[in-house]
Formats: C-alpha cells, sequence, structure tokens
C-alpha cells in the first residue's frame, strides 16, 4: 500500500523487533517486512473512531521488552534427558524465549497478552524432530510418561491452537522437518514432511524441470493469505482454504494420503484418488488439530502452473443482493469456476475502493453517474485460473450474469491492487494495534438460502457498538453457498472489551446458524460454540476417535476441540 501522506503522519513502526523480545514473537512474517496506512486509511479510521492526530503521537505495549516467561519447568530432568537421547542435545531448548515462542499464534488475543508481557501457557521444552523416527518415538514416551504433546507448524494459527495449557513438549517442525519425499509427474503428486512452509512448496513445484526433470512447472492451488507463514501440515489439521480455492479446492480436496504418528500407533491412509472402503480416514484425520496424533507426510494432488492463462476482472454492483443473486447464479451455471472468487459488502467495498485507489478517480465517478451509490454498492474481483479457453470462457459467461444483474465492468485494475496486498496486509495488523485499535477476522460458511440472515444478523451486532467499521466478504463460493469473512476495526482500550466484541460475533454467528468455522478450524478458542454448533452426537464421535487415538488425551489438551472443556465453559446459544 502507497504510504504518502501530505498532512500528519503518524510515527508507524517499521523497526526490526529487538532481538529475544515478545514484538519478535507476535510480529507477522519477516522482522524487517512492515506495512502501514496509507493516508486515505488513516484519515477513514480518524473519521469512524472519532479520533485526531493526538491520538497517534504516541504508541502502546509495543512489547520491545525481553521475554521473561517465570514459569518453572515441570518435567523430571531424566524426562529430559531422554528427549536429548532422541532428538540429539542441539534439539533441545528449555530458555524462556524458544519456549514462549512457539507457544502463541497470530490470534490477536495472543499479540494483545505478548505485548503487555503477559505469558500464561508454555511448554517445558521445544523439540526440534529430525525426522519422522524422532515423532514416533517422542510421541511414544510421552504416553508412556502422560507427558502433553503440542505442534508447532507454521505458527500462523488463528484459534488459541498452539497454546501449552498442560506444559509438557512441543514439537517444532520448523527447522528439519521440512524435505520433499517424492514428487510423482505421472500421478501429479508431491509427498512432503508436515513442516514444509507454502513457500518452499510452491517454489518446489514451480521448478519441477530443475529439481525433478519433470515435463512442466506445477502449483499447489492453495494460497491461504497467511501462506508465507504457515506449513503444509498445518493447512490439513485445521482444514484450510487458500484465496483461490473456488477453482482448485480446499485443502481437503488436494490431500491423497497422509501418515499421522499417534499415542496408538501410525496410522496411513490409502493412497488413492478415491475409493469406498468404508468412512473417509482422511476426511476423520484432517482437521484433527494435532489432538489426534502428529501429520507427519502429507502427498497432494497437484496442478499445472499456467499463469500465462489467468484472467482477471472486476465489477461493482448496485447492492448487496443484487451481488449475491449473481455470485449464485455464477456458481451453479455449471460453466466452471472463477479460482480468486471475492465479493465484497458495501462497508468493505467502500473501504477497498479507498484502499485500492479507486475513490476520486474516473472509474469513480462514472460509478456515482451511474447510480452505483456509496455504501449500497458491492465490489466483486478476482481471476479465473486453468486451460487458456477455460478461462477465457469462465470470464465470457461471468460476465453474461454480472451484467445480467445491473454490474458495471471495472476494468483489472482493483484486482491488481488487491493483488499487490493479497499476502502483505496482515503487516497493516500490528501498525495499528500499536495506536489501541483491534482488528481481527471471525469467518462462518453458510448456504445461499441463509446467508442475508446471518450477514444481517452479525452485521446488527458488530454495529451496535458505535464508531466500528465492520467489512465483510465472501472468498470462497461453492453452488450451495460460500464462507462469510466479518473483519472488524475499532479503537479499543482493554483485552476485555475485545474479548467480549469478539465473543459476541461469535454468539451471533452461532445464532444465526451457520457453521462456526470454513477455514480456521475451532482450537482452543471457538471450542467453547463447538457442542452446541454442531450437537452433541457429532461431538461425541470426534471425542470416541480422541479416546481410540490418544486415550490418555497428551495430544493437544486443554481445550481444544472441546474434548476436555468444563461444562461451565460451553457457550449455549441464545435466541
Ligand atoms: C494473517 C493470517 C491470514 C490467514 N489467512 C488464512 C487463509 O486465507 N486461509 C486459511 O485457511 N487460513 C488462514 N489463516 C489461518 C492459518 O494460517 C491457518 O489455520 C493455517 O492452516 C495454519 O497453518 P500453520 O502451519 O501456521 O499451523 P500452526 O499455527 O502451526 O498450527 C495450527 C494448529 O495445527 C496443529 N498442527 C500444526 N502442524 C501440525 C502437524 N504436523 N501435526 C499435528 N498438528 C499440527 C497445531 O498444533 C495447531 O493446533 C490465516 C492466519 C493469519 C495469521
Amino acid at each position: 500500500m502507497s504510504d504518502k501522506y501530505k498532512e500528519f503522519r503518524p510515527n508507524w513502526e517499521n523497526e526490526v523487533p529487538v532481538e529475544g523480545s515478545y514484538r519478535s514473537i507476535f510480529k507477522w512474517g519477516a522482522p524487517d517486512g512492515f506495512k502501514s496506512p496509507n493516508e486515505k486509511l488513516y484519515k477513514v479510521m480518524k473519521d469512524k473512531f472519532n479520533l485526531t492526530d493526538d491520538d497517534f503521537k504516541e504508541k502502546i505495549y509495543l512489547g520491545n521488552e525481553k521475554v521473561e516467561a517465570n514459569k518453572e519447568i515441570a518435567l523430571k530432568p531424566e524426562q529430559i534427558e531422554m528427549f536429548r537421547k532422541i532428538v540429539g542435545e542441539e534439539n533441545v531448548k528449555l530458555d524462556d524465549y524458544s519456549r514462549v515462542d512457539v507457544a502463541y499464534g497470530m490470534t490477536l488475543y495472543d499479540s494483545l497478552r505478548l505485548r503487555r508481557g503477559i505469558v500464561e501457557n508454555i511448554p517445558d521444552v521445544v523439540l526440534y524432530p529430525r525426522d519422522r523416527d524422532d515423532i514416533e518415538k517422542i510421541v511414544k514416551y510421552c504416553n508412556e510418561e502422560l507427558i502433553p504433546v503440542y505442534v508447532f507448524g507454521g505458527g500462523s494459527s488463528v484459534t488459541r491452537g498452539l497454546e501449552a495449557v498442560k506444559g509438557g513438549v512441543t514439537l517444532d517442525l520448523r527447522p528439519h522437518f521440512n524435505k520433499v519425499i517424492e514428487f510423482n509427474e505421472k500421478n501429479q503428486t508431491i509427498t512432503v514432511e508436515a513442516g514444509m512452509s507454502g513457500p518452499k512448496l510452491e517454489e518446489t513445484l514451480n521448478n519441477a524441470v530443475k529439481l525433478f526433470g519433470a515435463k512442466r512447472a506445477y502449483t499447489c492451488g492453495h494460497f491461504p493469505q497467511s501462506f508465507e507463514g504457515s506449513s503444509v501440515g498445518g493447512w490439513v489439521v485445521t482444514r484450510g482454504a487458500g484465496q483461490n480455492s473456488t477453482y482448485f479446492g480446499k485443502i481437503e480436496d488436494m490431500v491423497m494420503q497422509q501418515e499421522y504418528v499417534t499415542p496408538t500407533g501410525v496410522i496411513v491412509s490409502d493412497p488413492f484418488p478415491a475409493q469406498a472402503v468404508g468412512p473417509s480416514i482422511d476426511h476423520i484425520m484432517m482437521g484433527s488439530e494435532g489432538a489426534y496424533g502428529v501429520l507427519t507426510h502429507v502427498t497432494l494432488k497437484i496442478f499445472r502452473l499456467m499463469p500465462e492463462n489467468q484472467r482477471k476482472f472486476s465489477y461493482i454492483f448496485k447492492s448487496w443482493e443484487d451481488a449475491q443473486a449473481a455470485a449464485r447464479e455464477i456458481m451453479q451455471s455449471q460453466f466452471g469456476f472463477p479460482s480468486v472468487f471475492r465479493l465484497s459488502d458495501p462497508e468493505e467495498t467502500d473501504i477497498a475502493l479507498k484502499l485500492y485507489s479507486v475513490d476520486g478517480t474516473i472509474l469513480d465517478k462514472m460509478m456515482s453517474i451511474k447510480g452505483y451509490k456509496k455504501m449500497e454498492r458491492c465490489l466483486f474481483l478476482g481471476f479465473t485460473d486453468g486451460e487458456t479457453k477455460f478461462t477465457k470462457n469462465v470470464k465470457k459467461q461471468l460476465h453474461k450474469i454480472c451484467k445480467k444483474h445491473g454490474a458495471m465492468y471495472l476494468t483489472s485494475y482493483p484486482t491488481k491492487h488487491w493483488e499487490k496486498g493479497r499476502f502483505n496486509d496482515p503487516y497493516l495488523r500490528e501498525a495499528l494495534v500499536d495506536y489501541g485499535i483491534m482488528i481481527d477476522t471471525m469467518e462462518c460458511s453458510v448456504t445461499w438460502d441463509s446467508m442475508p440472515k446471518v450477514h444481517a444478523g452479525v452485521r446488527e451486532f458488530c454495529k451496535s457498538r458505535p464508531n466500528t467499521v465492520n467489512m465483510t466478504h465472501m472468498s470462497h463460493v461453492y453452488p450451495q453457498g460460500a464462507n462469510l469473512y466479518f473483519i472488524f476495526i475499532a479503537k479499543m482500550d482493554t483485552v476485555e472489551e475485545y474479548l467480549d466484541y469478539q465473543q459476541g460475533i461469535l454468539d451471533n454467528i452461532q445464532k444465526y446458524g451457520a457453521s462456526m468455522s470454513h477455514h480456521h478450524g475451532i482450537g482452543k478458542m471457538f471450542a467453547p460454540w463447538i457442542e452446541d454448533s454442531i450437537g452433541k452426537n457429532q461431538l461425541e464421535v470426534f471425542r470416541a476417535l480422541k479416546k481410540h487415538f490418544d486415550p490418555n488425551n497428551i495430544m493437544n489438551p486443554g481445550g481444544t476441540m472441546a474434548f476436555d472443556l468444563p461444562d461451565e465453559e460451553k457457550r449455549v446459544r441464545k435466541y
């Protein structure tokens, strides 16, 4: 985002965090990566939150202090010695920084706590397994000794998934567990260790000709916004969705085979494109968030890399109703799906047009003249992927439907702006939180017939708080419905105020009958809502599986998926 200012410019933080500090843990992405609001967004915030330049003169809770955990190590010396024997002396860490580093992810609550030096739940020891044998030995030993085991993939959890509530060990897969096991061009698959990062996987596939002597280059097709800070294993066990999922599918559509090391033993799914041999073990294990076992290897279906065929588009609709009707028709017409499909509601459109520098341009004037009114109009942008005639046809058919529903074509200009920020927008968060402005996201899954009431109901709650921005979009779309992704931005003074508001949004997602998560998973943060959302009988099935794989509850204990959540912490629907 261009950071040009004509008037007062806050001193947005752009220093590499102090080594060993809290900030070096909660800051997103590369230590020297920064993004600050441009003047337009800065003005929007001042206006919406009733703030002045004076409110942006002093930063608060920067978290530049050195990490101090003050948490005793509860494991016995002989247990630590055993870990040293298993993974080697150099792969066992007991210092405060390493322990805190793996216990917190990217939940806003994590950032708020660490900024204030609040360290609640950390492992006693961090282990860096070198291979799957190390993992097998660790899990077996921990099961015998009843030591809790947590797994750290990329650390981008937004559900308190990593928090080591019961102490024990955290396996950090980043340093060693990130290699390619097999590339199979004939079957169009790749098998990798679960700790491989998104960029490393994609770089490997893009360079398949050079690396494996392949006939062509490939792509994984999975690009979550957290791409640069997440791992293949993390994607699978949280059932993530990339921004191109409308064409490539969610991660569960791409998984062909997996191996998990559980306290009960190793379980490997079958390597077939599809089968009918009882319920799917792949689907039973995907989404288990480290509570059944450690995912070690994944075989993914891959795709041909053809960026030259991508066609970008963007449209503006007169209303959210017109936009939803067009989205549904596009997805139900069976001409193929675009890959990025992003449809913003009026409030998000208003802000997006400012951020994408459309506000005040000739395009903006044309929209106003033609009756696309501010705070009613809705921006739709995206692109197509696939074979050249396919992408051309998808764009053509989609164009006809948008026109039929009264949309105006806006060229590819807004899409190109969105693309520039798609992976670096997360850097904005800490710039805002430095001044006490909270930005957080909540997401759910809905059918077309329930979308209007879920959108209106959740939004009504969000807007019941004065001076709060609430932007919503759909970004993973299906013939039967879509996700709804709620973003709020508000000046809040305390962590409690943030938590109350965030929980209120979740209560309303639950109240209006949407699924509590489309792709972030449940973790420990959303677990209180799970039983009411999916029902006791379904949760009992998950619990029975937990008992089978992990009878001693050593895997990610302390609230994950509500497996061991006390009754009084459950959230029951309020009507
Ligand atoms: C800025 C931002 C944008 C995001 N955008 C998206 C998005 O577009 N789409 C999306 O789907 N998600 C998104 N997320 C959420 C997050 O990136 C995903 O949940 C991601 O799949 C987590 O992967 P990870 O490797 O970072 O997992 P981690 O954070 O390391 O772990 C997540 C959970 O999985 C467990 N786990 C990790 N690896 C293993 C393993 N090998 N075996 C067993 N358990 C394991 C952990 O214990 C934890 O419970 C976003 C997050 C952020 C911060």
